[in-house]
């Protein structure tokens, strides 16, 4: 069977199930595609095919004893290098963690494993998940499949470009300020980042705590939906875990003629939005008015100070997580130092990238004593209002439409010396981890060289059903995600 990389979980766990295809073969596609496109693409940091191989194998004995574990089991899953899976590499893309091998396994590496998913590879990433274009990777640029002379989108760039090039059927990544959505809609793929609590964090590296969620990648949102679904849980392991009743994300996708009250944030389409995304986001909105649903302006005064509050809040959360490389506990030690003080001196300025650095800075700024009323304690009151506009406005819509970022992918190296240009690729996604809500990213369209176009769909806390059967019912009626990238 051709082009099994290109298919989709939905499409291969029938086959799988009715075994005219095995684990094995999917599986070894994916390796092919990989090793055949990986030149160009550079998602991965590392792979192992003998373990993928294995895996599968126990997958094919599981569906010949009748005891499939659902619609992941035998579907090969790639992985951000920021979650920890048992006895395998966890560089966060830094080189502070370069030899460091995780000790245990994720609470979502767990659920995944627990569905009988194939974990796929570690994906590259901004280093610390701290950036736009992947750029930040102490290791290598990868490329976005669709033009590979432009950046994937960051931070989980890896994740989504492997999806992308049919190098994974499915990826997980995390989401503290638009990593997930921001690369999806680079890459022409659906993510999804959860309500905050949604999924545990329980083995996700920490970048900004209160900010961090780990979401799916997928080529339909079907597969987001069935990729939700097993990683979805609630973990005592992780205090900000919530328990919530989980829907089965799958069935409720068919809400086709469910006449939806959807908002357009007018902040959402000033300045700095290109002129062909917005067009294409104004055809998505179209599309739901003449389908049945009703459009209504909203207004979300506070998000031009969105931006500089995420790079207030994530930066000090930063500054403390990061506390914890200090050459002692964790991989990288300097051999140059002359006394312990020295030593966490040389370790952190050998092992931390520049971004990494700036972040730390201006996190320990933020929180120091005399500044910390004047920028922090403000920034967490701004960060309260930001929610309140979103709270007021689903008085009156179910969910609102955005465009996911202002631009289509940029060239490699165009914003990496402007780091304020950078921060400004996700002035659409920060807000939702401000306040906690979910958000999806669905392809809309394609601008004049051909480069995707990602619609935002965001919910009301724990509606993540909802705005998959948003994005479905736009995905369903257009061919964006048939098409795949000339590689
Ligand atoms: N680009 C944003 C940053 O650099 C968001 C990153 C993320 O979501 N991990 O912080």
């Amino acid at each position: 069977m051709s082009d099994l990389f290109y298919k989709t979980a939905g499409e291969l766990s029938g086959l799988l199930v009715k075994r005219e295809i095995s684990s094995w073969d999917l599986t070894q596609a994916v390796i092919e595609r990989t090793k055949a496109v990986e030149t160009k693409v550079n998602a991965f940091l590392s792979y192992n095919e003998a373990a993928a191989l294995k895996q599968a194998k126990n997958s094919d004995e599981r569906i010949a004893r009748g005891e499939s574990r659902g619609p992941l089991e035998g579907i090969p899953v790639g992985l951000k290098d920021i979650i920890a899976v048992n006895g395998e590499q966890l560089s966060c893309g830094s080189k502070i963690l370069e030899k460091f091998n995780s000790p245990y396994d994720a609470t979502s590496a767990i659920n995944l494993k627990n569905a009988g998913a194939v974990l796929w590879g570690r994906l590259n990433m901004d280093e610390f998940a701290m950036g736009s274009s992947t750029e930040n990777s102490a290791y290598q640029v990868t490329s976005n499949p669709w033009d590979i002379e432009r950046i994937p989108g960051g931070s989980s760039g890896g994740s989504a470009a492997s999806v992308a090039a049919g190098e994974a059927i499915l990826s997980i990544g995390s989401d503290t300020g638009g990593s997930i959505r921001q690369p999806a809609s680079f890459c022409g793929v659906v993510g999804l980042k959860p309500t905050y609590g949604l999924i545990s964090r329980y083995g996700l590296v920490a970048y900004a705590s209160s900010l961090d969620q780990i979401g799916p990648f997928a080529r339909s949102v079907e597969d987001v939906a069935i990729l939700l679904q097993a990683i979805a849980s609630h973990d005592r392991l992780d205090s900000t875990s919530i328990k919530v009743d989980i829907p089965d994300y799958r069935t409720v996708l068919k809400q086709e003629d469910r006449r939806w009250k959807l908002g357009v944030p007018t902040e959402y389409f000033s300045d700095g939005l290109d002129k062909e995304v917005g067009v294409a986001i104004e055809n998505a909105i179209k599309f739901f008015e003449n389908n049945g649903c009703e459009i209504v302006n909203v207004s979300l005064p506070h998000t031009e100070l969105a931006v500089p509050v995420y790079y207030i809040i994530a930066t000090a959360e930063a500054s403390s997580n990061l506390a914890r490389y200090d050459g002692i506990r964790y991989s990288h030690r300097s051999d140059r130092a002359i006394d312990s003080i020295d030593l966490y001196f040389k370790s952190r300025a050998e092992g931390f990238g520049e971004e990494v650095k700036r972040r730390i800075i201006l996190g320990t700024y933020v929180l120091s004593s005399g500044y910390y009323d004047a920028y922090y304690l403000r920034a967490q009151k701004v960060r309260t209002l930001i929610r309140q506009d979103f709270i007021k406005s689903f008085e009156k819509v179910d969910a609102l439409l955005t465009p996911t970022s202002p631009t289509v992918a940029f060239k490699i190296g165009e914003r990496s010396e402007d780091p304020l240009s950078m921060y400004l690729s996700d002035i659409y996604t920060i807000s939702l981890n401000l306040a906690g809500l979910p958000g999806i990213s669905v392809p809309c369209g394609f601008n004049s060289d051909k480069m995707p176009i990602g619609l935002q769909v965001i919910g009301k806390p724990y509606c993540e059903a909802e705005i998959l059967a948003i994005a479905h019912k736009f995905e369903r009626s257009h061919d964006f995600y048939k098409e795949h990238p000339k590689l």
